[in-house]
C-alpha cells in the first residue's frame, strides 16, 4: 500500500555504521535472526546484497543459516568485523576508479560470490552455490560448517 514504507525503516549505511561492537552485538542478538537475512535487511543494515552477504559470512567462517543468538562472542565480533572489513575493502575497490560500466570487474576482489567449484582461497574446498529463499548463495562447506541438527 505504501511504496515508500521500506525507505522510512532503513538501517544506517554499511560503511558507515555508527555502532561499536558491543552495541552492533546487542542489536543483532535482539532479532534472533539467521545472519544472512539479517545482513540483507535493509532496516538492520542498509546496501548489502546478495554478493557482500556471502562475502561477509566468508570472511567471518559463519553459515549463513546460523541463527545469531547461537553465536560465540568470538564468534559475533569475527561476524562485526567481517561486515566492517569487507564493507571498506569493497568501497576502496569501487573509489578505486573502476567505471560503472565494467559491473564484472568491480567484483573482482569477490572471494567466494560467483566462485562456484573454484577453491576457497582459505582452506582449498571447492566453493559451492546453494539456494537461500529466493536467492542463491555461496560459500565453504568447510570453513562455514551449518549448524548442527539443521538441515542445508
Ligand atoms: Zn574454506
Amino acid at each position: 500500500m505504501d511504496a515508500i514504507h521500506g525507505f522510512a525503516e532503513l538501517g544506517p549505511e554499511a560503511g558507515d555504521l555508527p555502532w561499536d561492537e558491543r552495541e552492533f552485538a546487542e542489536r543483532a542478538r535482539a532479532t534472533r535472526r539467521e545472519l544472512r537475512n539479517l545482513l540483507m535487511d535493509q532496516g538492520f543494515v542498509a546496501g548489502i546484497g546478495n554478493a557482500y552477504a556471502d562475502e561477509i559470512l566468508w570472511e567471518a567462517e559463519l553459515h549463513p543459516k546460523r541463527r545469531v543468538t547461537t553465536l560465540s562472542d568470538e564468534e559475533m565480533s569475527r561476524f562485526y568485523r567481517a561486515l566492517v572489513d569487507v564493507i571498506a575493502r569493497g568501497v576502496r575497490d569501487v573509489e578505486a576508479g573502476m567505471p560503472p560500466e565494467l559491473g564484472t570487474k568491480i567484483r573482482d576482489h569477490m572471494r567466494v560470490r560467483g566462485h562456484k567449484g573454484k577453491l576457497c582461497p582459505r582452506c582449498g574446498t571447492p566453493i559451492v552455490k546453494s539456494r537461500h529463499g529466493l536467492d542463491d548463495m555461496y560459500l565453504c562447506p568447510r570453513c562455514q560448517p551449518p549448524p548442527k541438527g539443521q538441515i542445508r
